[in-house]
């Protein structure tokens, strides 16, 4: 049975409100199909991003959201279920790696884990720093450069990868979009098979030719980018809808 990945942000809202007919086209898909709502965020845990989709007129249940800290943790317990984790996080998420029996520590920890902390400081990074010379793995929960708010760009986690790479000399295990890490997770989140399953999303790379590398099939969402950064970057998606809403019209050919 045909499932779908749907990214959030640029196809089903936009800032803090819900993309027109965003919310009947999540009905119909839901209706008939497995649908797992996927995101690159880690500013957010998968609590708050679900209840703020609720909000919005999502009907949605928690388990279809899933972001990188999801698949991060999974990453992480696969290799080593009661992992020592050094987290460069702020929040929620933070919590998330406790529930799943890890354990938080800046101490001679297995990995340093980096996602967005805007409290980040030098010592804080010398700390993660020592940590890596000392052993621990570093792991980038995405590597976005820059991501959007409502006042323009803000600087993201890759650069501070970037720069711990650059002083460990240790290369990060980045999790994601489009890295396999995330699809594989999201894969078997929501139990379905590579080949059954569609990703819908707005990003040419993060998820078009994320997606196409793992062997899904594409529909490309028109949003922030539009069709022409794919020719530009000579990538094909199968679908390319300016709306999801459009999504019942090509239904019945993504069997
Ligand atoms: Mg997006």
């Amino acid at each position: 049975m045909t499932a779908f990945f749907i990214d959030i942000d640029g196809v089903l809202r936009r800032g803090d409100r819900a993309i027109a007919g965003a919310p009947e086209a999540i009905r119909l898909l839901r209706a008939s199909h497995p649908c797992l709502l996927v995101t690159n965020a880690t500013r957010l845990s998968a609590d708050e991003i679900f209840a703020g989709l609720v909000k919005m007129g999502f009907s949605i249940s928690r388990e279809e959201v899933f972001t990188p800290i999801d698949a991060t943790i999974a990453y992480i317990k696969k290799q080593k279920p009661a992992a020592r984790c050094h987290l460069i996080m702020e929040g929620k998420v933070r919590a998330d790696f406790a529930q799943a029996g890890l354990v938080l520590t800046d101490t001679t920890p297995d990995y340093v884990v980096l996602g967005l902390d805007t409290k980040l400081d030098y010592a804080g990074l010398d700390r993660a720093f020592r940590n890596l010379k000392a052993g621990a793995k570093l792991i980038a929960a995405n590597a976005t450069r820059f991501y959007p708010l409502e006042d323009g760009l803000h600087l993201g986690v890759g650069p501070f990868a970037k720069a711990l790479e650059s002083a460990s000399g240790q290369e990060a295990v980045v999790i994601g979009k489009p890295n396999p890490e995330f699809f594989r997770a999201a894969l078997e989140r929501l139990g379905s098979k590579r080949e059954e399953t569609v990703m819908i999303g707005d990003d040419p790379f993060d998820d078009i030719q994320g997606g196409k590398n793992f062997g899904l099939r594409t529909v490309f969402i028109e949003g922030t980018s539009v069709a022409e950064e794919l020719k530009k970057n000579s990538i094909q998606a199968d679908f390319i809808l300016t709306g999801i809403a459009e999504i019942a019209r090509i239904l019945d050919r993504l069997k």
